[in-house]
């Protein structure tokens, strides 16, 4: 099956092009190829299938189904088992990618090891139990490593913990992607020098010393601005402020750290807020443009930049031999980021599925 879509603008993964043809089988392919079908899309716009850097899947396919016809072709798990579980995710067609964490490490003492259903692997209490965690991702074949830190031990693991299990992921090529929702807990992620943050503190804003090490280090942000918004309103008390975390973005921006759009989408029992798989990238969308970031520069944090930095050399752009993962929209998304949201049509590996 081969579709053509006619006299429709690209964003390529960080500008958009005049209007031209796209033609696509499972990849997409020569502009002057024949089609079975044949899209008009004048007055919309192309996109790369939208990834989503941070969701969960719960409840199994209809979460992946739930993300394929909001434009989200691939999502970054960042806790699942079991393995067989994984597995099956990963096997299912027509429906968004999905790559995994598996079980990601946390400290004895803090909220996740007390969260139903927490399998005791995930517990790691010492620097000295970090090789074998790592080891059992690896044999779960985990796509990368995930780390929950927290401010101080014992709450959370000390920071030879967190130094060791970063040691371990690298020794074995895996990127590590560390939980943090504290100032304190920044530091403790920065210190062992991980690739990624996710979330973004609520406490307070980030200060400079921090924000100075992440550049430097080349860390990059996924600060699920969607979930902290919902959690700043479910811990109102405990001083933690959504306007934290969103000017923690703005000066993620102004100080060139790459920001990737992620939502922490769950259907998780006990979660303390649950954004919709799909939609909420939209929602996340717009919270980036709010931070400051541009439009054009949002799509890219949803599409090439995450691409990038996770090693997913075959999709997150518009080009020739890419994966056929594509979303067409109504409107000028680059000039008004809500565009995104009038999704006309979706394509995963060619197949059209929306
Ligand atoms: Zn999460």
């Amino acid at each position: 099956m081969t579709t053509a879509i006619e006299n429709v603008r690209v964003f390529d993964g960080s500008a958009l092009g005049a209007p031209r043809r796209v033609v696509f089988g499972e990849t997409i392919g020569g502009a002057g190829a024949v089609a079975d079908e044949v899209v008009d899309g004048t007055g919309k716009v192309l996109l790369p299938g939208l990834i989503d850097a941070h969701v969960h899947v719960v409840r199994g396919r209809a979460d992946l189904e739930d993300l394929a016809l909001a434009g989200v072709t691939t999502g970054l798990d960042m806790a699942a088992w079991p393995a067989g579980f994984v597995d099956g995710m990963r096997r299912q067609k027509g429906v968004a990618q999905v790559l995994s964490a598996t079980v990601p490490a946390v400290g004895p003492g803090g909220h996740h090891a007390r969260m139903p259903g927490f399998p005791a692997e995930g517990i790691v209490t010492g620097p000295d139990e970090a090789r074998a965690f790592v080891a059992r991702r690896v044999a779960d074949g985990a796509d990368y490593v995930k780390v929950v830190t927290e401010a101080a031990s014992p709450q959370g693991m000390d920071q030879a913990t967190v130094n060791a299990l970063v040691t371990a992921a690298h020794d074995h090529g895996l990127l590590v992607v560390a939980h943090a929702v504290t100032t304190g807990a920044f530091r403790v992620a920065v210190e062992a020098g991980v690739d990624v943050s996710t979330h973004a503190p609520l406490d307070a804003v980030l200060d400079d010393d921090t924000i100075a090490r992440m550049r430097e280090a080349g860390m990059v942000s996924v600060p699920t601005l969607t979930m902290m918004e919902g959690t700043a309103r479910v811990f109102t008390g405990a001083g933690f402020r959504y306007e934290h975390a969103r000017d923690t973005v703005t000066r993620f921006r102004e100080a060139g750290i790459r920001v990737l759009a992620g939502t922490d989408a769950n259907s998780a029992p006990g979660a303390p807020f649950a954004p919709k798989h799909g939609e909420s990238l939209h929602h996340e969308l717009g919270l980036l443009v709010a931070a400051g970031l541009t439009p054009a520069e949002a799509l890219a944090a949803a599409t090439s930049l995450p691409a990038r930095t996770f090693g997913l050399d075959d999709r997150g752009v518009v080009a020739q031999g890419g994966r056929a993962d594509l979303v067409l929209v109504g409107g000028d998304p680059v000039e008004d980021i809500t565009a995104t949201r009038n999704t006309t049509a979706v394509w995963i590996a060619g197949e059209r599925v929306r």
